[in-house]
């Protein structure tokens, strides 16, 4: 099946990225492993026609909302992001109206249409930047993760308006879990995803996004053990750029069930029929990648 993907890469010109949580083996048949922005900057500088997006369908958004011109394939419709989806542009909308001087940051996980109604967006990476990029005086309503925005709040001192939204998987992880794991392994540093709640980032090493985490865990010396803190998925990178290093997930449940959901079967038969396509209304393309372009224009940092 992998020779047969392949062939068929190359016969559609097409480049395969996958997500940091999708399983070991879609990972490995990927051109390219990286998290959502990662993956979407590579979409849009990408010489190849067609992106397989393996990932959830606002990733596979965001690659067409910054590269109209490509056919964009999520081999599996019906993956989707259960924090994506407790933010609509209408709410949003509303939202605004409520706090006529705030500006609106949306976390790259929303749907276009959340995008297009924001001033600018996020990443976990870079939340902290560019909350305080905005201009003082202004607040701040962060769409669409509360853990994530009251960790932006507290780094930088600014008045964040949160949303009432979390993701299932991170959320999940209790302080009670990271103190089981540390009893395990009581020398290992713990990394912790800022979509985790407060009082598990509190028991952090290292908080970061999932290119933080890999960066973080390439400068430790060998022999280094680190707990991690979000999708299992990210272990087989750990481990695989990391042989001299000891990972363990700080709980055996930390698996998001909808970027587990593409197979190789599936990226096979999104290859061979070029379906299911994603594609982002022109309006609404235009305004998302404005919010795009404006984080962009923030500096990153590692965490
Ligand atoms: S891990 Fe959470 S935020 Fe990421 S895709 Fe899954 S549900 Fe969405």
């Amino acid at each position: 099946m992998v020779r047969r993907i392949v062939e068929l890469k190359r016969d559609r010109n097409a480049v395969i990225l996958a997500h940091n949580y999708q399983r070991p083996e879609v990972q490995d048949v990927a051109d390219f492993t990286g998290d959502s922005l990662e993956l979407s900057r590579l979409a849009a500088s990408a010489k190849q026609d067609v992106i397989v997006f393996c990932g959830v369908r606002f990733m596979a958004e965001t690659a067409a909302i910054l590269c109209p011109e490509k056919r964009v394939l999520l081999p599996v419709l019906e993956a989707g992001c259960a924090l994506a989806d407790t933010a609509t542009a209408m709410q949003v909308w509303r939202m605004r109206q409520l706090h006529p001087l705030a500006v609106v940051v949306a976390y790259v996980n929303t749907s276009a249409a959340v995008k297009a109604e924001s001033d600018l967006c996020c990443t976990s990476g870079n939340a902290v930047e560019v909350v305080r990029s905005v201009e003082p005086g202004h607040p701040v309503i962060f769409v669409s993760d509360r853990n994530l925005g009251q960790y932006a709040a507290r780094m930088t001192g600014r008045h964040v308006i949160l949303w009432e939204g979390s993701c299932p998987t991170h959320a999940a992880v209790s302080a009670a879990d990271i103190r089981r794991a540390k009893s395990k392994h009581p020398e290992a540093q713990v990394i912790a995803h800022p979509e985790c709640r407060p009082e598990v980032l509190d028991l952090a090493d290292h908080v970061a996004g999932t290119a933080g985490m890999l960066a973080y865990a390439a400068e430790q010396p060998p022999g280094t053990a680190v707990l991690v803190a979000t999708d299992l998925g990210v272990i087989h990178r750990l481990r695989k750029e990391n042989p001299d290093k000891a990972f363990f997930p700080a709980t055996d449940y930390l698996v998001c069930p909808t970027m587990k959901l593409t197979t190789l079967e599936d990226v096979l038969r999104s290859l061979e029929t070029m379906e299911p396509g994603i594609t982002v209304e022109e309006a609404v393309r235009v305004n998302a990648r404005r919010a795009l372009d404006r984080m962009m224009a923030v500096r990153e940092t590692s965490g």
